[in-house]
Order: structure tokens, then sequence, then C-alpha cells
């Protein structure tokens, strides 16, 4: 079993899954973020500016610092963007040796393999 996958609705901490409430009533995005730590928990993953990757309208989580899953536990090849840290999709029309990932946030292009090289 994995960590349980949440979203947070008006500082209340909700089950992505079942929808059901975890724990509400947060004084501060501080304090949830507080109780995420210490609980098996995530959140959906956002880019620098806040705004929450999407796919196909479901959130996105990280697991493991790494490896990116969808809410009902499909993983996914996804790559954070370098610049605006958006969703880097990869792109389908290129063929698999070229691996190019495409930001879903500024349209940025690169190649993953090279990224992989660089970090
Ligand atoms: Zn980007």
């Amino acid at each position: 079993m994995g960590p349980t996958k949440a979203v947070v609705k008006q500082q209340a901490l909700y089950d992505a899954v079942s929808g059901k409430l975890i724990q509400g009533g947060f004084s501060s995005y501080r304090a949830l973020a507080e109780y995420v730590k210490q609980h098996y928990i995530v959140l959906p993953v956002h880019d620098n500016a806040g705004k929450p990757w999407q796919l196909d309208g479901k959130p996105i989580y990280c697991l493991h610092g790494v490896q990116y899953e969808t809410v009902d536990d499909r993983r996914v090849h996804l790559t954070r963007c370098p610049d605006c840290g958006g969703m880097g999709v990869r792109t389908e029309e290129f063929t698999v040796e070229s691996d190019c990932i495409r930001c879903a946030g500024c349209g940025r292009e690169c190649d993953a393999r090279l990224e992989m090289m660089e970090t």
C-alpha cells in the first residue's frame, strides 16, 4: 500500500479516491502541510506558480520523489519542467528514440535522456 492520495478543499484534507474527509479545520496551509508530513499522505503536484498538474482533469501525485502516479495508481511517464515546474508530457508523435518531453505549462520541449544526464 502506498501513501494516501489527498486533495485540499477549503483548508480540509479529503481522500482523493473516496472523497471522504481525512482531517479538516486547519488554521493555515502550514498546519495542513505539517499534518501531511506526519501522516502517510501525499498532495497533488503543483508547478512553481501553485497550479496543480492535471492529466485528463485528474491530479497527479509524486511518490518517492521520482515516480508519478494518477489517483487510481496508474504510473505515468512525466517530468518536472526545469523552467516553470510544470508537467512535462512525453510527446507521442515522436519516435521512441527521441524521447521528447513537452511541458504542459510553458511549452518548453526537451530531451528526457538529456535532462537525466544533467541531474
Ligand atoms: Zn515549463
